[in-house]
């Protein structure tokens, strides 16, 4: 039978093997995990009756992938999205907070009249955006920053204001050095086929006059899910249905090396793993060491990707402390603030379900491309920050009765310019390694159902490569 080995315990490698294994069970399977468990960057801390998040805490409703994993998994049931109350989000300006204008919450404006309203933008910052119709549009094929392409259609206040401190609290990026084409394709889409934003706006309203309209009164389905009881539902659910795979907890893989048949796959503590197929589910930075002695010219463009180091910092109080109410999911702050924080989310408010009764639930986000010193600050100066914050925003004096930090260095890939021309090399030159793939957020799209789905095309490339392989004419031996 053929050996597959995943390397990658996170939702991506967790997907590969899951499919994998439910589709041809009896074909041996191999899971290596650095760390003591798995998930990677999805950590969920149940203590006290708090649900704490450690990395993400919910996935798009609107892209497929991870209700679909979830409705396999058996977890239709627990889905939820966020609450009524706590689907508003505020920015930044100044110190205050203001409601992020309706239409916009996405990074990818569905309205503009609500933007010539907000106190966000100056008289002047709404004008230059009211005349995003007449700007050309640009058509040529070259890769452009977020930054570049907001500022030229909508203005420089639009995207330091509103654009930008959004672009932090997805992917803890630089607009400058982000690519368009590789983050929002959509918003280049919008512009290439309507010539304007405010145009495919309309269209895009025409269009949804003809979908089914949402019942008056009632509320319309939430743009974000979780699980009742934290994202990790998802990976314990896994974990019981790879219950025929082999483990390779807390060992880290070292190298990959060829064979004459496949790979091997070098631990530490010495053991040795061969493999048919491998799928690599791990950050590029990882593959590329992974990589280096089959092949230094992938392992050199893996290079390529760099990386944000974050930190998240959760912190519970007694709901009797606030003078303020947590209104909405919380906020985003805008670089030009100049603050370490980079927003906060009132857990409680948006999942009331996460803390108990009589208790809120607050996370705030340390670090970015460019900064990040301020992710990997240590403790204490990541809880100075937070509660100086907290203090300057909701006049929030008290101790936490509980607090919880989780660290990410290197973790949140940077897709930035000439990032898809990256990833087609990569996949280009995998292509000369038979049997071996690739898998995760580094590549194309950081979310959780991006991340699913390039688990589950690992899992249908190693099926189809094994397939082949076994059912392939044994060559005959020549005969004189
Ligand atoms: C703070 C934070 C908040 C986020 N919020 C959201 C959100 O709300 N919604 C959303 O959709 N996305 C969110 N994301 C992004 C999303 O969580 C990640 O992109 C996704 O979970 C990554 O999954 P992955 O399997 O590709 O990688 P990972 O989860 O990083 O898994 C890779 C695994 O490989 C292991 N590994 C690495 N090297 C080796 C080695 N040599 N040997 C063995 N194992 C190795 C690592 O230990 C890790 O477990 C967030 C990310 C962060 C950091």
């Amino acid at each position: 039978m053929p050996r597959t080995v995943v390397i990658g315990g996170g939702i991506a490698g967790l997907t590969a093997a899951f499919r994998l294994h439910r589709e041809c069970p009896d074909w041996p399977l191999t899971i290596v995990e650095e760390a003591g468990r798995l998930g990677g960057k999805i950590v969920t801390e149940r203590v006290n009756g708090f649900v704490i998040e450690g990395g993400p805490d919910c996935f798009l409703a609107a892209k497929p992938a991870a209700v679909r994993l979830c409705r396999e998994l058996g977890l239709e049931d627990r889905l939820q999205g966020t609450a009524p109350n706590g689907r508003r989000a505020y920015v930044m300006r100044r110190g205050k907070l203001h409601e992020l204008p309706d239409g916009f919450t996405g990074l990818v404006p569905s309205r503009l009249w609500p933007l010539m309203k907000t106190p966000l933008l100056s008289p002047l910052g709404k004008l230059r955006m009211a005349v995003e119709g007449f700007v050309p549009a640009l058509r040529v094929d070259q890769d452009e920053s977020l930054a570049s392409f907001v500022h030229r259609r909508l203005g420089v206040e639009a995207y330091e204001r509103l654009l930008e401190p959004l672009l932090g609290g997805i992917c803890a990026g630089r607009g400058d050095e982000l690519s368009l084409g590789a983050i929002f394709p959509q918003l280049q889409r919008m512009e290439r086929e309507h010539g304007s934003l405010s145009r495919a706006i309309l269209a895009a309203r025409k269009n949804r006059k003809h979908a089914v309209p949402v019942a008056r009164g009632s509320t319309p389905p939430s743009a974000f899910l979780t699980l009742r009881n934290g994202l990790a539902e998802i990976v314990e659910k896994i974990h019981a249905g790879l219950s025929g795979a082999n483990f390779r907890l807390g060992r880290r893989a070292l190298r990959v090396r060829r064979r004459e048949c496949g790979y091997s796959v070098d631990l530490d503590g010495g053991e040795s793993l061969g493999a048919e197929a491998l799928v690599l589910a791990t950050p590029a930075h990882a593959t590329a060491n992974l990589l280096g002695d089959i092949d230094a010219e992938t392992a050199g463009v893996l290079k390529e990707i760099p990386y944000a180091s974050t930190s998240t910092v959760s912190l519970a109080f007694p709901r009797s402390v606030l003078r303020v109410p947590l209104t909405g999911s919380g906020y985003v702050v805008p670089r030009l603030e100049g603050r370490p924080v980079l927003g906060c989310t009132w857990t409680s408010t948006k999942f009331p379900h996460r803390s108990p009764e009589g208790s809120v639930l607050i996370r705030a986000f340390i670090g970015r491309a460019g900064e990040d010193h301020l992710g990997e600050a240590p403790d204490e100066q990541l809880l100075r920050w937070v509660k100086e914050e907290l203090r300057s925003v909701l006049d929030l004096e008290s101790e936490p009765s509980m607090m919880r930090i989780y660290r990410w260095p290197k973790g949140m890939p940077q897709y930035t310019l000439g990032h898809l021309g990256r990833v087609a090399r990569v996949e280009q030159r995998l292509a000369s390694h038979p049997g071996l793939f690739v898998a995760g957020s580094s590549y194309r799209g950081i979310g959780i159902p991006d991340c699913i789905d390039s688990g589950e095309r690992a899992a249908d490339q190693v099926r189809e490569f094994l397939r082949q392989a076994h059912t392939a004419p044994v060559p005959q031996k020549e005969t004189a």
